[in-house]
């Protein structure tokens, strides 16, 4: 059984709540409780949106085989308009187009299946806009 911390991650991570520090301004994704730059305690819950660039991509070419994309697939790090950063997979793209200053939207997909058990697991894809 999945525990209470995981439903609640899961929740967490569906609205990709992040952190903003109020001694420094940086964001993270997701959420902590102590700032990463300045170890500074005092942050505040923020909701990324659900769009922004690339600003570094990879190409991944053996990708683990529980993974619904077939390899060759991107992995981009795309940051949203607030500063946070997160590392998705690029879909519904040419692996090759995905280049810093790509515009996506992230939307929530299936990840991939655990095992054998059959349990879906979802998470966040970018796909490119326009
Ligand atoms: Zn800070």
């Amino acid at each position: 059984m999945p525990s209470p911390r995981y439903w609640r991650e899961r929740a967490n991570r569906f609205r990709l709540e992040a952190a903003r520090c109020k001694g420094c301004d940086r964001v993270t994704y997701p959420a902590r409780t102590i700032c990463p730059s300045c170890r500074g305690t005092d942050l505040e819950t923020l909701n990324l949106s659900r769009k922004g660039k690339v600003v570094t991509s990879t190409v991944v070419h053996v990708g683990p085989s529980e993974f619904t994309m077939e390899a060759p697939y991107a992995m981009a790090v795309v940051e949203t308009p607030e500063g946070g950063r997160l590392m998705v997979q690029v879909v519904d793209c040419e692996p090759s187009d995905v280049q810093p200053g790509l515009e996506v939207s992230l939307e929530f997909r299936l990840i991939r299946r655990e095992g054998h058990s059959g349990i879906l697991c979802y998470g966040h894809k970018g796909v490119p806009v326009g």
